[in-house]
């Protein structure tokens, strides 16, 4: 079945808990702080697997939760991190924040894409201790992984893309120019989901073709099938509307052309400006009359038009050619680029204000972002410490210390991080 939209639940890990303990030994009296840190909660991952052409996985199974971090140990073990849960999509894939419409990723390049972060492990107790506090009995709770919820659309990636009424011929074409083996019968929706196609020019020169289920009148407003299949069009570069010319159906191919144009612009005004190519198909029980009139009529639209038959491939070839010429200057394949939301721009604009406040003797400094920066520093590790430095120092922060009359010496503490000032 195909499905091509999805709404899903991700809840990323969360962090362990630090553990808060003390080195046991026989015969020795008071042990140091041993407790050691939460693991991280597992995030959760998107990837692109071109095996896959729809969101059908996605129909059943609607909630994606990440493994937690486990907590922190005594004798300065480490709680084990939450693995990543890994989220397989269809290239083309586009995932929209559910709450905000905003677009997050497109799932197009290749690239894999964190959409819900693990919460960090909380430290251990062995971590806190100071010359002025050898017994800390506290540890830091891990925090909570993201949770959000995200709607998955998939947008075919093809740079030509099919479109007209039902039976025209669309899917024949599509048969005739590539390896691709859509249902065709001479019934109006034999074609229930969109087909792709690599249409094979010559040695390394190829293009996709997307063969767009059929629009009919009212597709915009949810008649028929077309409603369903438009947003596969967004991506093409170039569209091919084919046109039963024969008027086989008793449909005058004027009225045909026209109607699928108001549904294109009723679904997004954008599409008239696609560029656009006619082909009149079904050349072959047309009369000459019927061709020429309907060449008039598209040709005075200043568009360019093709007489086919798909089925006996006439006219096929020039049709193909004149598609390789046109995409040889038009943009490539449209992609998306995450929007920024407020919610988002929030988290990078806030200032990097602090508070000092000085107690027997300790310069306990707090604010929001610190928080942030505190928690995403592993304190065991060489780089990172240094990195928490120049943070303290670019930010301001120790010229603010400077003027609250910090001597070298004192105890800085910040969320319970306690260390030396040194100039
Ligand atoms: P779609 O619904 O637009 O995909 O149309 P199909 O490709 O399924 O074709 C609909 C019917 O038209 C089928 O019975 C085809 O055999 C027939 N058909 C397709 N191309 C031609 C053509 O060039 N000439 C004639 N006479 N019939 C055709
Ligand atoms: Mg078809």
């Amino acid at each position: 079945m195909f499905v091509d939209i999805a709404k899903i639940y991700l809840k990323a890990g969360n962090g362990g808990n630090g553990c808060v303990s003390f080195h046991r030994e026989k015969y020795v009296a008071a042990g140091g702080p041993d407790g050691g840190d939460g693991g991280n909660g597992g995030d959760i991952v998107f990837e692109v697997n071109d095996n896959l052409s729809t969101l059908a996985d996605f129909r059943y199974k609607r909630k994606y939760v990440a493994p937690n971090g486990e907590n922190g140990k005594p004798n300065r073990s480490y709680g084990k991190s939450g693995k990543n849960l890994v989220i397989k999509v269809p290239r083309g894939t586009i995932i929209r924040d559910a709450e905000t419409g905003a677009i997050l990723a497109d799932m197009s390049s290749g690239e894999p894409f964190v959409a819900a972060k693990g919460g960090r492990g909380g430290w251990g107790n062995m971590h806190f201790a100071t010359p002025t506090r050898q017994v800390p009995n506290f540890a830091k709770a891990g925090k909570p992984g993201d949770e959000l919820e995200v709607i998955l659309e998939l947008k075919l990636l093809a740079d030509v893309g099919l479109v007209g009424f039902p039976n025209v011929g669309k899917s024949t074409l599509l048969s005739v120019v590539s390896e691709a083996t859509p249902k065709i019968g001479n019934y109006h929706f034999t074609t229930l989901s969109p087909a792709l196609g690599v249409v094979r020019l010559s040695e390394g020169e190829s293009f996709v073709m997307a063969d767009i289920p059929g629009l009919i009148e009212g597709a915009s407003e949810g008649a028929g099938l077309g409603h369903e299949f438009l947003r596969h069009i967004d991506r093409c570069r170039l569209l091919i509307h084919v046109v039963d010319v024969s008027g086989s159906e008793a449909r005058d191919p004027i009225e045909d052309y026209e109607t699928i144009c108001k549904e294109l612009v009723a679904y997004d005004p954008q599409l008239v400006k696609r560029p656009q190519i006619v082909a009149g198909n079904k050349a072959d029980i047309a009369t000459e009359e019927q061709i020429e009139r309907f060449r008039r009529y598209i040709e005075g639209k200043g568009l360019k038009f093709f007489p086919i038959s798909a089925a006996s491939h006439k006219g096929v070839d020039d049709l193909i050619n004149e598609v390789r010429k046109m995409l040889s200057k038009l943009p490539p394949i449209k992609t998306y680029e995450p929007e920024v939301t407020p919610e988002s721009l929030e988290k990078h604009t806030d200032g990097h204000e602090i508070n000092i406040e000085v107690r027997n003797g300790v310069y306990y400094v707090t604010g929001e972002w610190l928080k942030e920066v505190i928690n995403s520093v592993n304190f065991q590790d060489y780089d990172s410490l240094h990195y928490f430095e120049k943070v303290l120092k670019n930010s301001g922060v120790y010229t603010k210390l400077e003027e609250a009359g910090i001597q070298e010496g004192d105890t800085v503490n910040i969320y319970d991080m306690e260390f030396d000032y040194v100039k």
